[in-house]
């Protein structure tokens, strides 16, 4: 029997390794079904998932009423594209207006989509409105930020695997160290810099939680500079950190509003998560005298904004207020650094844990940066949770919002005998 089970998960492991392009190095697990904070592979064993396809699936997988509103709409209407108006790109765009507290958005696709969007308004805002000359603008990049693997955004990349092979880059990307005010104070004296674009934790970077004050600093720098401050939120928002926005204050109502922002940016990015994994839906938040700049036929996209992303998108909002996923990942967030700092405290092999809310990281002992990390997630696998590296020795830890605390504390079990089993 398991011989069998293990020849199905074989043969589909081979088929994507023959036709497929060899860009990932996938755990070796062949999943068929979602729901909730679990998934289940070909042969029916049943998994925690903690990387919710990188923070993308925080409302849980295949979530009944995302279900339900992808279900109802690809039967009424799909794709208009932008030549034409449809009846729920406007509904999407007041909602998410509200929400986050910005005049207007610009729907795109994927994440790196919408990085690029917002560089491009970046410069133009410069060009039309800080009045820099042509070609001359410069924007500001953190090191070891992960942005999305367009020529553009892996041209600030500081990742070789990144970057090896892919030249020639594009210019105008400035580089400072992230978490470090004294690099970022100089580069901003550079009078043709438009923007700092920045992750209010790095994410593919490790989850690396920046001290604080830092991203207050640089926003206030950015104001007085003339400068936009871009947040890319597709990981660390829409919930996962234990706010609305890792930029909110420390309220966790799901609601944005002027005052609750702890660093309001000028520019904000979207993704993941704002369609709970149904489909790739992202976006880009300015108010308007940084938005107008765009002008018709200037930008676009043809699936961007299309009404079975907004539809989706929509519910999606909505189930995070409803089901106050902000609230639920602060609290679990809580309970899980605590539970994980006892196995810190208990085992060699586990140096560090950090994070906030649902976005956490267990940093593995493993100086030589070997497959320790990879060995451990192989073994969580087997025994139930689903985790993957990030940078060799980095546990990445992002389940779906809508966990319990009695799953959470399971989950905690599950990692910490994991790992004790290694010793
Ligand atoms: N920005 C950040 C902070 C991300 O973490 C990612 C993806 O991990 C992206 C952008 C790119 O998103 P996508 O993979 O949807 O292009």
């Amino acid at each position: 029997m398991l011989e069998i089970a293990q020849e199905q998960a074989q043969y589909f492991m081979e088929l994507e390794d023959k036709y497929g392009a060899h860009n990932y190095h996938p755990i070796p697990v062949v999943l068929s079904k979602g729901k909730g904070v679990f998934v289940w592979d070909v042969n029916g064993k049943r998994y925690y998932d903690f990387l919710s396809a990188y923070s993308a699936v925080n409302q849980g997988h295949c979530h009944p009423r995302l279900v339900k509103a992808m279900t109802d709409q690809v039967q009424r209407l799909t794709l208009t594209s932008r030549a034409f108006y449809n009846d729920r790109l406007g509904l999407l765009e007041q909602k998410m207006s509200e929400m986050f507290g910005f005049d207007k958005v610009l729907p795109m696709n994927s994440g790196a989509e919408a990085v690029e969007t917002a560089l491009k308004l970046c410069r133009k805002w410069a060009y039309k409105k800080k009045g820099l000359p042509e070609n001359q603008a410069k924007i500001i990049f953190a090191r070891n930020n992960f942005h999305g693997r367009t020529l553009t955004i892996i041209s600030a990349s500081t990742d070789p695997s990144a970057t090896t092979n892919y030249g020639p880059y594009m210019p105008g990307m400035v580089l400072v160290d992230y978490n470090d005010l004294e690099s970022m104070k100089a580069a901003l004296e550079d009078e043709m810099v438009a923007g700092v674009i920045i992750e209010p934790i790095q994410g593919e970077a490790g989850i690396v939680v920046p001290n604080d004050g830092y991203l207050k600093q640089v926003r206030d720098w950015c104001k007085e500079k003339n400068v936009l401050f871009i947040a890319d939120e597709v990981q660390t928002g829409i919930a996962r950190t234990g706010k609305l926005l890792a930029v909110c204050g420390n309220c966790s109502c799901g609601k944005k509003c002027e005052k609750d922002f702890e660093i309001k940016p000028d520019v904000l990015i979207l993704g993941k998560a704002l369609s709970g994994g149904m489909m790739p839906v992202s976006a880009v938040l300015a108010n308007d005298d940084v938005m107008l700049v765009i002008e018709p036929g200037t930008h676009g996209s043809t699936y961007g904004g299309n009404p079975l992303a907004c539809a989706v998108a929509l519910e999606a909002l909505n189930i995070v207020e409803d089901e106050d996923l902000a609230g639920n990942a602060q609290r679990l967030g809580v309970i899980f650094r605590r539970e994980m700092q006892k196995l810190v405290d208990r085992s060699d092999l586990v140096v560090k844990v950090r994070g906030k809310g649902l976005l956490n990281a267990l940093v593995i002992n493993d100086s030589e940066e070997g497959d320790k990390a990879w060995n451990i997630c192989v073994r969580l696998k087997e025994n139930g949770l689903l985790a993957k590296p990030t940078h060799g020795n980095i546990i990445r830890f992002a389940p779906p919002l809508v966990m319990t605390e009695e799953q959470v504390m399971e989950c905690c079990k599950i990692i910490t005998d994991t790992i004790l089993s290694f010793e």
